[in-house]
Parts: structure tokens; sequence; C-alpha cells
């Protein structure tokens, strides 16, 4: 009879010897520290949180440390609650970094990614794990877990559990963190989804007992008032450049004003002018105050907006999500985008 030869369930697989690695370091380490990027999103924050649920399952003593706060949309997440956030604790924020013994980055590729607690973080004498999705890390660690294909840091993270022997110590609570991960930076399953693996992870979470649907209104369907306000009104004021296919949309500091505008009001603003066939990219332009404005680019098929963010914006992501910052008032902060727009004509298709 010919031999059955068990198919791997995943098709992305982790190197073996760095799972072991990590699962050493775990059980060897007393004090656990997991961070993850500034202005965290679903998947920065549902990958650090069900991490954090299943260290504790294994009986670790684990710390989630942020440089700043959830946005108010994802609040409801298990686990979100107890993290520590330098902007409101940040004595503790140094404190938790300095004594861990073992530190999980999660999300990010760059210490940079930690803002205000890039010191702590590279000074501190932890062991280092960095599970994360985005192109070249850049972070020095003991293990590199980087898989840049996978959608998400969350569906990578499941990945990992599943080779480690671990997702038995996922329940509800932190399946619902994985899920959220998975759909965010998905765009509920719309772009980056064509992953057989991510609808087997699916499937195990639901077998957790997620309430998809419920989390996809949570998450994605659910906006304060000016939210709903603002998002109308950036859209409304969108400018196009047909020649560049290129989108813009700009708010300045008092329009923010204006609009009581909240942290995470404008997420998935910068994705609505993706929608015009003619558009290939899209800019948003945010005046968080008058030295700082907070650049979002999205893009579609393989024109990349990480090398528009990493050569002007000090920033960088993913080929279509991608991010950074400029020091200066909006005016200015268009008219170098003006500037630079042209150079990037002949990557158009
Ligand atoms: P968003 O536009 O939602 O803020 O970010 C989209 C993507 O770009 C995310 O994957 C994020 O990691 C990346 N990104 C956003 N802002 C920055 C930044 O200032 N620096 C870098 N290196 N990446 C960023
Ligand atoms: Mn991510």
């Amino acid at each position: 009879m010919a031999e059955f030869k068990k198919q791997p369930r995943f098709r992305t697989r982790i190197a073996p010897d760095l799972i072991e690695t990590v699962r050493q370091l775990v059980l060897t380490s007393k004090d656990i520290v997991i961070t993850c990027h500034v202005s965290p999103d679903g998947d920065a924050l549902g990958s650090s949180c069900a991490l954090w649920f299943v260290l504790k399952a294994l009986g670790k003593t684990v710390n989630i440390v942020t440089a700043d706060c959830a946005p108010r949309t994802l609040q409801f997440l298990p686990g979100v609650r107890d993290i520590v956030a330098a902007t409101r604790q940040g004595d503790r924020a140094h404190e938790l970094l300095s004594k861990a013994d073992l530190i999980f980055c999660m999300d990010f590729n760059d210490p940079e990614r930690v803002d205000r607690l890039t010191d702590a973080l590279t000074n501190s004498k932890a062991r280092k794990v960095v599970i994360d999705h985005h192109l070249d890390p850049r972070i020095e660690a003991d293990v590199i877990i980087s898989h840049p294909e996978v959608s998400s840091t969350s569906a990578l993270l499941y990945i990992f559990f599943w080779q480690a022997g671990w997702t038995r110590y996922l329940n509800r609570s932190s399946a619902a963190c994985i899920y959220t991960g998975m759909m965010t930076d998905t765009g509920n399953f719309s772009y980056n989804s064509n992953d057989p693996d991510l609808y087997l992870i699916i499937y195990d979470l639901m077998r957790k007992g997620i309430d998809k649907d419920n989390l996809y209104k949570l998450v994605m369907n659910t906006s304060s008032e000016s939210r709903v306000r603002i998002m109308g009104y950036g859209q409304y004021r969108m400018q196009i450049l047909p020649d560049h296919r290129a989108a813009i949309i700009m708010l300045n500091s008092a329009e923010l004003r204006e609009f009581d505008y909240n942290k995470g009001d404008t997420e998935g603003l910068v994705n609505i002018p993706l929608s015009i066939p003619d558009v290939t990219y899209s800019v948003f332009l945010r005046e968080d105050d008058k030295n700082c404005v907070k650049v979002s680019m999205r893009s579609k098929g393989e024109f990349s907006v990480s090398r528009i963010c990493e050569e002007n914006f000090g920033g960088g992501g993913h080929t279509n999500a991608a991010g950074g910052e400029f020091h200066g008032p909006l005016e200015q902060a268009l008219d170098k985008l003006l500037e630079i727009i042209p150079n990037y004509d002949k990557y158009l298709q």
C-alpha cells in the first residue's frame, strides 16, 4: 500500500528551529513584555492581546506595553484595557521594558515604530522576538519570524501557535483578537485575502466560539457621529489628479477641531478613493498639529506607496498600504507631495 503522506496544514510554514527557540525562551522567562507599533491598529492590538492571553494561560507573568492608547473603536477588544500605554503610564511602561527578560515585538519592523519607547526597547537587556509581516525587519532580536507574504501578523501568530502546539490555549477572547487583526489588515477579507490559509484559520477561530458577524459590526461598522461626518466631509473635499492617477484628501487642524475629531475617526478614509477605477493611489494628509502631518497612502496592484513614504516621508509599510510623517504645516506637506508625485508616474501601468 502506498505510504500515506500527511500534508502540512498551512501553506505558510515557520522554520521549526525558530518555533523551538521561542518555546524555550518563553518557558525560561519570568517577566515577559509584548509591544507593538505606535497608533496601534487592529492587527497590532489583536496579535498583542492574543499572545498575552496565551502566555498567561501558560502561567507566565506578561504585560502589554505600548507607546500610546488603543483607538476608541478597538477598546472592546479583550485585553486592551490592561495595556500599559506610555502616554498615560510613562514610568511604568519604561520600568516594565527595562526589567523584562523577554520582549515580543508584534507587527513592526523598525525600533522607531514604538515612538517614545524606542530607546527603552533598544536599551532593554531582554531577549527579543519579532513576529511581523512588514518587509526587511530592522530590529536587533534573538529570533525574527518575518513573513511579509502573510496578510496580517495575527494570522502569522495563529500559524505560530499551531506549529508550537499552543492553539489549545486559545479561548473565545483570544480567538476574537486574532480574527480582528486578520479582518482589519484585509479590509474584512476584501484585499490581500486570497491565501487559503486564512480560511482554515477562520474555521478554527469559529470553532473556538467567536461571533464573526458581531466582530464585523463592532470593528468595521460602528461609528461615532463625529466619524460619520468627518468621513463624508473628507470624501467631499477629495482632489483627483487625473494625469497622475492619484487622489488626495486633506484635513487641517481647524477642520479636525470643528468635527470634534477623535483618534480612529478617519480610519479607512484613505481607502475610499481607490474605488474609483481611474485612481491608482490615494493619499491622506492629516494635520495632527501645526508641526506634524500624518501621511497615509493606499494603492492598487503593483504600484508601491511604501516606496513613496520611505523616500519622502520618513516612513514605510507595505506595497499597497503605507504611511509616514511630514514635519511642518499642512500647506507645506501638500507642496512637497505635489512636487514629488510626478516622479512616480513612471511606475504607473
Ligand atoms: P496607516 O496608513 O493605516 O497609518 O498605515 C498603513 C501601513 O503603513 C501600516 O502597515 C503601517 O505599519 C505603515 N506605517 C504607517 N505609518 C508609518 C510610519 O510613520 N512609519 C513606517 N515605517 N510605517 C508606517
Ligand atoms: Mn499588520
